[in-house]
């Protein structure tokens, strides 16, 4: 099973939900930016200030910031046995960044896991996105709500307008991190419609 991973697709495509079940299946450490920027801006660090404005408006974090926090958090010993990239990386500049990286730890990629939908089902799966504050687990306000007593967050980014802008990020900007990874023939595409339990075992039978 491979070991060194990288979940991409666009935002409310499952990434994050997929990624938890992937991390406790194949016990590597689930590692996502858009968590760590959270993280940082919660704590009120000057790093996680500077992305503040620019994660509420939709658009992307400077490179140079997510490339530190992942040159940093790679060389962590719970990454020796593997990892799962999810959100990182979103642009070309990123990828070459990671590849550099990973040549100087003498690691490969072993796939880049696509998950693919279509743009209209994503708007109303991120506006009905809430996330529990207890341990961060996604629920959806229609399709799969949270028990009573859990309590939930919105997140800023998924009011509708800042997600249409996410969307045109990602096709402007992450789009051609595919074709990057298509060159290297790591890319898997995955249909991501239907159940989480269906889009699961898509991806168990493309590792
Ligand atoms: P996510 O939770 O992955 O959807 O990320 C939320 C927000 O954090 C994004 O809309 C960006 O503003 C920022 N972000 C997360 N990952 C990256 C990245 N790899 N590059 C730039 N910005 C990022």
């Amino acid at each position: 099973m491979s070991r060194a991973l990288i979940l991409i697709g666009p935002p409310g495509a499952g990434k994050g939900t997929q990624a938890k079940r992937l991390m406790d299946r194949l016990r590597i450490p689930q590692i996502s930016t858009g968590d760590m920027l959270r993280a940082a801006r919660a704590a009120g660090t000057p790093l996680g200030l500077q992305a503040r404005k620019f994660m509420d408006s939709g658009a992307l974090v400077p490179d140079e910031i997510v490339i530190g926090l992942i040159d940093e958090r790679l060389r962590e010993p719970d990454c020796s046995s593997g990892f799962m990239l999810d959100g990182f990386p979103r642009t070309l500049p990123q990828a070459q960044a990671l590849d550099a990286l990973l040549g100087k730890l003498g690691r490969k990629l072993d796939a880049v896991v696509l998950i693919e939908v279509d743009e209209e089902p994503l708007v109303a799966r991120l506006s009905g996105r809430r996330t529990s504050k207890v341990d961060g687990r996604i629920y959806h306000v229609v399709t799969d709500p949270p028990p009573p007593g859990v309590e939930v967050f919105q997140r800023e980014d998924d009011r509708e307008e800042v997600i249409r802008e996410r969307l045109a990020v990602y096709r402007r900007q992450t789009e051609p991190v595919i074709g990057h990874y298509d060159e290297q023939g790591l890319v898997r595409r995955i249909d991501g419609s239907g159940s989480v339990d269906e889009v699961t075992a898509r991806i168990d039978r493309a590792l």
